[in-house]
This record gives C-alpha cells, sequence and structure tokens, in this order.
C-alpha cells in the first residue's frame, strides 16, 4: 500500500460532547467518502444548504475558534482540533455529519479525535495525493505578533512562541516536524485560558461550555486543573495543534517552514489568503509517484494504517 494515495475512512465513527462556546450536546458522525471528495462539513439538523466546506475562504470567525461559514450563512465552528487530527492523519476525504453548529469540545485536545479515527480504519484509495509546495516567503503581522511561511524540500515544519506577561505561561516555544516527529504532546495538548480573562469571555456570549474538564485555567502561577498539565509545554503544543487543523483549511496537506510568533486563528487565516492570492507562492502537486521514500502523513500513525 502506498502512503501517497488518497485515504478516507472505513467505518463511521460517532461522538457527542458539549460544545465550547455555545454549550450545547452536540453529535456528530463522520464517515467514509470517495476520492477527490476532500473534507465535507454537513449540517444533519438543517434540510437545505447543509453543507459547508472547511476551505480558508469560509472562514468567518477567528475569535477564540475558527468558524466556518457557507453562502447562506450556515455555520460549523470549533473546527481546527477535528481538522488537525485529520491532517496529522493523512486523511484526505471524510464526511463529517454535525446536528448543530459547533464540534464538540470533548477534553479541549485532539486526543479522543485521533483515538476515533484511528479505531474507524483508515482504508486507502488508488488516487494519488495533491499537496501544496509553497515556493515564496509570504509573512503576515499584527504589530509584534507574525506568521511566516517559506519553502521546504519535503517536510513540514512549524517553529511556533508564545510570550506571556503571565509567568507560569511565560515564553515558550516549540518546533515541530509534522509528517516525522513523535506529535503525542501535540494532538494531547489541550486549549487553555487565564483566570481573569473568563469574565470577559463570558460577557462576549463565548466558553458557555468551558470547564476544567475540556480546558486548561492558569490563575497567577497555577494551573487550576487537578491533574496539572499533560506535557512541560502544553500551551505552546496547543497552539501547535490549531495551526495544523488551521493550515488543513488550505485543502490539502503542506510541505512549507512555517514560523509563527504569538498567532493562532485569526493570523494563520490571513496567512492563508495572503499566499494563495498569488499564484507564483505556491504550487499544487499531484504526487503521481506512488514509492517516494518520504511520507505525508506523520510517521508514528502508519502503524496504524498499514
Ligand atoms: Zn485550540
Amino acid at each position: 500500500m502506498s502512503y501517497l494515495t488518497q485515504k478516507t475512512i472505513k467505518n463511521n465513527t460517532t461522538f457527542s460532547g458539549v460544545a465550547l462556546h455555545s454549550g450545547l450536546d452536540v453529535t456528530v458522525t463522520i464517515k467514509p467518502a470517495d476520492p477527490n471528495f476532500g473534507i465535507v462539513f454537513k449540517r444533519v439538523d438543517l434540510k437545505n444548504n447543509n453543507l459547508v466546506y472547511p476551505n480558508f475562504m469560509n472562514v468567518t470567525n477567528t475569535s477564540l475558534n475558527t468558524t466556518i461559514e457557507n453562502e447562506y450563512g450556515v455555520k460549523v465552528s470549533t473546527i481546527e482540533h477535528l481538522m488537525g487530527a485529520l491532517f496529522c492523519l493523512g486523511i484526505d476525504n471524510a464526511l463529517i455529519e454535525i446536528n448543530n453548529e459547533e464540534v464538540p469540545i470533548l477534553d479541549g485536545s485532539a486526543k479522543v479525535f485521533i483515538e476515533k479515527l484511528i479505531a474507524a480504519e483508515i482504508n486507502s484509495s488508488d488516487h494519488p495525493i495533491k499537496i501544496i509546495k509553497i515556493n515564496k516567503e509570504v509573512k503576515f503581522s499584527d504589530g509584534e505578533r507574525f506568521i511566516l511561511i517559506k519553502p521546504s524540500t519535503l517536510s513540514l515544519n512549524i517553529d511556533f512562541e508564545l510570550k506571556y506577561k503571565n509567568r507560569l505561561i511565560g515564553n515558550q516555544r516549540n518546533k515541530v516536524k509534522v509528517y516525522e516527529d513523535d506529535l503525542s504532546d501535540v494532538y494531547n495538548s489541550r486549549t487553555y485560558c487565564l483566570y481573569e480573562d473568563i469574565e470577559l469571555i463570558k460577557k462576549n456570549g463565548l466558553a458557555k461550555g468551558g470547564s476544567l474538564d475540556n480546558a486548561i485555567v492558569v490563575k497567577d502561577e497555577k494551573v487550576l486543573n487537578n491533574d496539572g498539565l499533560r506535557n512541560q509545554k502544553e500551551f505552546v503544543n496547543h497552539k501547535i495543534l490549531d495551526c495544523i487543523g488551521d493550515l488543513y483549511t488550505s485543502g490539502y496537506r503542506i510541505i512549507a517552514n512555517i514560523i509563527c510568533s504569538q498567532g493562532g486563528h485569526y493570523l494563520t487565516n490571513k496567512l492563508l489568503r495572503k499566499v494563495f492570492q498569488n499564484k507564483e507562492n505556491f504550487s499544487i502537486l499531484e504526487i503521481k509517484e506512488k514509492n517516494l521514500p518520504h511520507t505525508l502523513i506523520n510517521k508514528n500513525f502508519l502503524r496504524s494504517i498499514a
């Protein structure tokens, strides 16, 4: 079997849980899809105009989550952790049925998504994958914060740093090779917030479903969650997970070097819009050669796919 052909899952997989921002109980069923179908969300609570494509051009909100919306105003929000899991596992095609507006937050990481998708088993087609190769450096800045993408030979490398006044989070930086490194610390890392921001977030009608079961809460120099952190760099690792998920709104996996300082959903979306504005910035390659000595699926997941 080639790692360079399009993949979907073999069996349906379903999960339910509270949505972080709306606080509603939501059920998602991920179903297999044909080659070249892509990743498509379907709002099964609506009869018409219920397909929403997770494309960067359809992203209409990047405040504390990534929300996509179709031309009829039908939305799906908080897609980023599920999209990150699909990217890492090399799943090109899937229909994601959802019975409300927001993907359940589960434990705040991509851990359950990864486990569910592996348990559903991966099915390989004989259609070649397509990938995006970045040809030119593109940068998007917002004050001190920036994200930059530049060419790489075969890998996707993300170098991310956080700078917080909060002393527990502080300056945290990590660098991952998305197709090669063990990413468990990335997909196990949970979303987080500062205790002092909760009031404002709730005032803005967000995080109605937020709790210590699905987010790390930091108060001064303390983590309020009983079991503490899952890994030393959980904050920056979660931001890398968000970045991978948001990158998948480009439609394909990517070959590039990414450097980001204090970024998030907004910056990643702005960067993608800037990259795809100019055809000189990128190429979309169809990998016809099936036996390249390389994989564009994270190596540690190949066992579950073979
Ligand atoms: Zn996140």
